[in-house]
C-alpha cells in the first residue's frame, strides 16, 4: 500500500508523520507514505510514474489541487463542489477518485470545540479553502453563513453559485461591510500568512464566539490574536484541520477511521 503526498515546496509536509501514526494506530502493516516533489506544471507526469510504479494514491497540496481536479476520471460530490482535489484514489476498476477532504477535517475540528447547528457563521475569503468548505459547512445546519472577502465581488459571486446548493442562508459582502454578529467565524484567508489583521467591523464577535483560522503555527495567528482582543470565547487555529483532512483521505483510501486527538497532541507538542 504505496501512498504519497505530492506538492512543491513539500519539504515542509507533516503528511508523512499524521499518516504514518494513523497506520500503527489501524495496525496497517505495509502501508508507506512519502512526500513526492514534482516540477511545476509536471503534476500529471509525476503521479502517472508513481501509479504506474504501484502506488494507491496521493494527497495533494499547494499548487496541485487544481491539476488533480483535471487529473480525475471521477469526483465527488464535496470535489465536483470545491473545484480542487488533495485527495486521489485508485478503485478497484483502475480509474482514479479525486476527493477533496478538507471541509470535512474543518466540520470535524470545529465539532470538537463546539456545536453547527443553528449557528451564525461567518466565512472569511472567497479563495479555494472558502468553497471547498461551503458544502460541508452547510450540512451542519447552521442558521445562516456569511461568506465576506476582501475583494467584494468574488464573495457575492461564490454566494450565488453556491445558494441554490444548500438549504442555509447564504449572502456574501466586502469583509468591511459585514453586518450583526456570529458565533462562528472562520478566517479561510491567507492574511495570517503575512501577519496581517482582517479590516471587519466592530461587533463581529459575538460574546462566546468561537474564531478559528485555518492556519496554524507555533505562535498564535494574526486573526486569532485580533479575534482574542475583541472578546472571542475560544481561539482555534487549523492544525486540527490539517489531520482530520489527512484522517478523511486515510478513511477513503483503508476503510479505516483513526483517532484523531493523539495524534493532533503530539504534532502541537511538535510545533
Ligand atoms: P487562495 O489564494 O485561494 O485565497 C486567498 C484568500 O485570502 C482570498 O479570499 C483573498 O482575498 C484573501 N486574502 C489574502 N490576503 C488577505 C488580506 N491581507 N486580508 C484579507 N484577505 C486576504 O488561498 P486558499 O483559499 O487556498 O487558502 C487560504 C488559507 O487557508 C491559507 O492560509 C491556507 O494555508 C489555509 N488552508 C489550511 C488548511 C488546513 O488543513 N489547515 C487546508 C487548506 C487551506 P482576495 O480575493 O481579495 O484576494
Amino acid at each position: 500500500m504505496n501512498y504519497v503526498v505530492v506538492g512543491n515546496p513539500i519539504a515542509h509536509s507533516k503528511s508523512p508523520q499524521i499518516h504514518a501514526a494513523f497506520a500503527a494506530q489501524c495496525k496497517l502493516d505495509g502501508f508507506s507514505y512519502e512526500r513526492l516533489l514534482a516540477p511545476l506544471g509536471g503534476f500529471d507526469a509525476a503521479v502517472r510514474d508513481f501509479l504506474a510504479a504501484g502506488g494507491r494514491g496521493c494527497n495533494v497540496t499547494v499548487p496541485f489541487k487544481e491539476d488533480a481536479f483535471r487529473f480525475a476520471d471521477a469526483l465527488t460530490e464535496r470535489a465536483q463542489a470545491a473545484g480542487a482535489v488533495n485527495t486521489l484514489k485508485v478503485q478497484a476498476d483502475g480509474r482514479v477518485l479525486g476527493d477533496n477532504t478538507d471541509g470535512a477535517g474543518l466540520v470535524a475540528d470545529l465539532l470538537r470545540h463546539t456545536t453547527l447547528a443553528g449557528k451564525r457563521v461567518l466565512l472569511l475569503g472567497a479563495g479555494g479553502a472558502a468553497r471547498g468548505v461551503l458544502l460541508p459547512l452547510a450540512a451542519e445546519q447552521p442558521a445562516s453563513i456569511m461568506l465576506a472577502n476582501r475583494t467584494a465581488a468574488k464573495a457575492l459571486a461564490l454566494a450565488d453559485e453556491f445558494r441554490s446548493r444548500i438549504a442555509v442562508p447564504l449572502a456574501g459582502c466586502g469583509v468591511d461591510a459585514v453586518a450583526g454578529s456570529f458565533d462562528v467565524i472562520i478566517n479561510a484567508t491567507s492574511a495570517s500568512l503575512g501577519g496581517e489583521a482582517i479590516a471587519l467591523p466592530a461587533g463581529v464577535f459575538e460574546p462566546g464566539a468561537i474564531a478559528y483560522d485555518m492556519m496554524y503555527g507555533r505562535e498564535e495567528t494574526a486573526f486569532l490574536a485580533q479575534a482574542r482582543s475583541a472578546g472571542a470565547a475560544q481561539c482555534v487555529d487549523g492544525l486540527g484541520m490539517l489531520v482530520g483532512q489527512a484522517a478523511e483521505a486515510f478513511f477513503l483510501w483503508t476503510g479505516q477511521r483513526p483517532a484523531v486527538a493523539p495524534v493532533l497532541h503530539t504534532l502541537r507538542t511538535a510545533l
